[in-house]
């Protein structure tokens, strides 16, 4: 860290700096300019906080030089971390695709909808028990009942069951019920004590960015779970907020190298909430693969006009199979494969 001292600062104010620094462990070297003395920190300069430091009386501003994120950085792990779920790998050179409905509805559903994620080649399954919903008013999901509907789907078709955890309280229901990967969706992508308790078990989870979350704020909620000692967390940009109102959220494709370039972590895409209609699902995720994409994350009902959440943006199954295919020929350009 550096720290800039104002024109008119005094020894004392200098000397004040340089003790905090060695308080908390670090080195503190001064360079006196002609017009302003610099103050470096060398050490884990994380310790330091800089707002506490530019409080003090005669500095100027105090300057982080090192990433705040540690253990989701390349910086600490520069090869790409493979996550394995049940032998399904993600990322690195394995690009895998998860589908299922939007919500748990019946064992019906759940059924067709698994019949429809193997014949299109998808290897891993999603469907939400809770939902978050912006109306009280709308379905909230079926809840353990439909974890009980979830695993039963899951075990009789074989896929690995990706589903969202909203409230801590669930969690011991999850472990319970045995889900394969743990989703925490945007709106708690911020919630500190649920990404704490995930960080606790290892349990791969995915980890979508909250609505109008920076990329910072996204890895730094990231080393919340990996701090705790789960290290299998997957990135998922899902469409942010922004002026538009033609489509649900503005899918954020830059985010994709960006990510790969300060993560080791696996990123992924959520087409389908990021468009928010199904007729843009196949574009955004061929741009998502193109982009860099590890996998997606992608919306599909048996029967969509039926589905009792976000019916407006699931594919159907045969959709999806099109999509399998369109998005096998572009990793295969770019030298990656879809995994099984
Ligand atoms: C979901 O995947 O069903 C969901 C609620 O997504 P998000 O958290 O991105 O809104
Ligand atoms: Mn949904």
């Amino acid at each position: 860290m550096i720290i800039v001292m104002n024109n008119t600062a005094t020894e004392e104010q200098i000397e004040n700096v340089v003790s905090r620094i060695k308080q908390k462990g670090l080195e503190g070297t001064v360079s006196k300019g002609t017009e302003k003395t610099v103050i470096g920190a060398v050490g884990d300069e994380r310790l330091l906080d800089p707002e506490l430091l530019q409080s003090l009386p005669g500095v100027e501003q105090a300057l982080s030089i090192v990433k705040p994120y540690k253990i989701v950085g390349r910086e600490w792990h520069p090869n790409d971390t493979v996550v394995n779920v049940k032998g399904h790998l993600i990322g690195g050179d394995h690009i895998q695709i998860i589908s299922g409905p939007c919500s748990v509805e019946t064992p019906e559903q759940m059924k067709k909808s698994a019949d429809g994620v193997k014949a299109a080649g998808v290897k891993l399954m999603r469907g939400g028990a809770f939902k978050p919903r912006s109306s009280p008013y709308s379905f909230q999901g079926a809840g353990l009942d439909g974890l009980d509907m979830f695993r039963e789907a899951a075990n009789n078709s074989g896929l690995p069951m990706v589903t969202e955890l909203l409230d801590v309280r669930h969690l011991d229901a999850f472990l319970d019920k045995k889900v394969d990967v743990i989703q925490i969706g945007t709106r708690n992508m911020q919630n500190f004590e649920l990404l704490k308790e995930v960080g606790k078990i290892d349990v791969p989870v995915i980890l979508k960015r909250g609505m109008s979350a920076t990329i910072s704020e996204w890895l730094m909620a990231a080393e919340y779970i990996a701090i705790g000692g789960n290290h299998n967390i997957i990135f998922c940009e899902r469409g942010i907020r922004t002026f538009e109102t033609a489509y649900r959220n503005v899918l954020d494709v830059t985010a994709i190298p960006v990510l790969k370039k300060e993560t080791h972590l696996p990123v992924i895409v959520d087409p389908s909430h990021a468009g928010g209609k199904a007729f843009m699902v196949p574009a955004l995720s061929r741009a998502a693969i193109a982009a860099g994409a590890d996998g997606l994350l992608v919306e599909m009902h048996p029967n969509p006009c039926e589905a009792w959440c976000d019916a407006d943006q699931a594919i159907n199954p045969d959709e999806l199979k099109v999509l399998m295919g369109e998005l096998s020929a572009i990793a295969k350009i770019l030298g990656r494969t879809i995994s099984d």
